[in-house]
């Protein structure tokens, strides 16, 4: 359902503690104008967050220009592991800027070459390559163009089916789109590629057969051969509900995909450097995917993606086919080479399934005693909740969106459910996140949540 935030300044309790403040109305009034431009000159797509003018965010905190101070669930949209405004990332970006190398298209760059090493190493696997892109869905697209390249060669030229799942969402260019799952999303295209075709998510909820069985059951009902498919990508953990595949479930779908000579490819732009409470979403399988693609907390800050996989595989293109303008561009190299050490410095991994193990405990909890949760998912520093109506599973939109507004006005910021489709809250400060301020982020929520619940009953 389409939704849109009031402009007019509400009235709201004032906030003041060690880590949140609110001393304005919300929206702040001096914040609607600016809005308001927004709202003139940009397509309307672009209206879907809470109108807080972002002026400064430092480590899990976001302030505005007029004293009013958030405790961040958000990091971005996952892209903040390291903390938002880390003085090592700004200081990297300002130290290239400085040395006056701003983009060099695909010629040789110093930073690039190091965060390639780094990236094909950090994960202690052999034989990786690194393609250097800027977003996530270039890098899915590249991706799926790997997978049909491997395929054709590997199978010939039926062998170009790429499997995907169920609610899936990786990016909103032509080919990341078709590989989603939401099918809402996807209407513009009008003329679906048939080869992308979606299978249930073993998700244990809104899919109950969990068995891998189920997933070639599914194959065979739409009419697929396995010799057809080339691919089979995956969320690492499903973006609207923070689910995993079962371990059984991977590790099947792993030996699958070796067996017909199909890539199997792990979509960790989300669940990518910590998020999870592991380096690599994919660590929690115990596999080792094909190619694995990533963005958001590549860096923390400045646009920046990848497709990483092993030689085999990415060298399947020869010199010169595979570019993109801001390839490897240095001061985004810069500045994920920067966010990579500080993750791995003071261990934000560890911080996440530290500080994860207190989110979800904490949402198990409220599970258990409030019905309006249909259920509750994540690892590490992420989370989700899906609110449903009133003695059924239906999502509830309204009590999601009202449970965000409520925290938003209570200082704790969040990003809007509406694209998440249908109820489901998201949680993911930044993994810098200490435990007092993660707890007390825990209790606004739980204040919201019940408040907005009992409004609509
Ligand atoms: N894959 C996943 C799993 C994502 O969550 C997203 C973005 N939310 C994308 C791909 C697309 O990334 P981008 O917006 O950088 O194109």
């Amino acid at each position: 359902m389409a939704r849109s935030y009031s402009l007019v300044p509400q009235a709201v309790a004032p906030v003041s503690t060690a880590y949140r403040q609110i001393v304005t109305a919300i929206p702040p009034p001096g914040a609607v104008e600016v809005v308001e431009k927004l709202h003139r000159y940009e397509p309307v797509a672009m209206q879907g967050q809470p109108p807080i003018l972002w002026d400064r965010a430092e480590g899990y905190q976001v302030f505005d220009r007029w004293g009013n101070c958030w405790i961040d669930w958000s990091s971005g949209v996952l892209i903040t592991n390291a903390g938002h405004g880390r003085q090592e990332i700004v200081d990297a970006i300002v130290k290239q800027a400085n040395s006056k190398l701003l983009t060099n298209y695909c010629f040789p760059n110093e930073p690039r070459a190091r965060l390639v090493e780094k990236l094909a190493t950090m994960f202690g696997e052999e034989d990786r390559k690194v393609f250097l892109l800027t977003t996530g869905s270039e890098a899915v697209e590249c991706a799926i163009k790997l997978c049909r390249t491997h395929g054709v060669k590997a199978g010939g030229r039926r062998k170009n089916v790429v499997i995907s799942f169920d609610k899936a969402f990786h990016g909103r260019t032509l080919g990341s789109q078709q590989a989603g799952g939401i099918p809402s999303l996807k209407e513009w295209i009008g003329n679906m590629d048939p080869g992308f075709v979606q299978v249930p998510f073993p998700d244990g909820f809104r899919t109950p057969d969990t068995s891998f069985e189920f997933f070639q059951t599914c194959l065979a009902d739409a009419g697929v051969q396995p010799a057809e498919v080339c691919g089979v990508i995956l969320e690492t953990y499903q973006g609207g509900s923070a689910s995993f595949a079962p371990v059984e479930y991977m590790r099947k779908l792993r030996e699958w995909c070796t067996a017909h000579k199909a890539l199997l490819v792990c979509d960790e732009v989300q669940a990518g450097f910590g998020r999870t409470g592991k380096l690599a979403g994919y660590q929690h399988y115990g596999i080792l995917p094909d190619l694995t693609t990533w963005g958001k907390g590549i860096s923390s800050s400045l646009p920046i993606a990848c497709v990483i996989g092993s030689s085999r595989v990415m060298d399947l293109h020869p010199p010169g086919s595979m570019t993109s303008t801001h390839t490897g561009n240095p001061v985004c190299c810069a500045a994920a080479l920067a966010n990579i050490e500080l993750i791995l410095r003071e261990d934000l991994t560890g911080n996440s399934a530290r500080m994860g193990e207190i989110l979800h405990a904490r949402l198990r909890d409220m599970k258990s005693r409030h019905k309006r949760i249909g259920w509750v998912d994540g690892k590490g520093l992420v989370a989700a909740v899906a609110c449903v109506r009133p003695g059924s599973t239906e999502p509830d939109g309204d009590l999601a969106w009202e449970t965000v507004n409520l925290c938003v006005q209570r200082g704790v910021l969040m990003f809007s459910p509406v694209g998440l489709g249908g109820g489901a809250i998201k949680i993911s400060p930044p993994l810098c996140i200490p435990e007092e301020p993660l707890r007390e982020s825990l209790a606004v929520f739980e204040g919201a949540f019940a408040e907005a619940a009992a409004k609509a009953v």
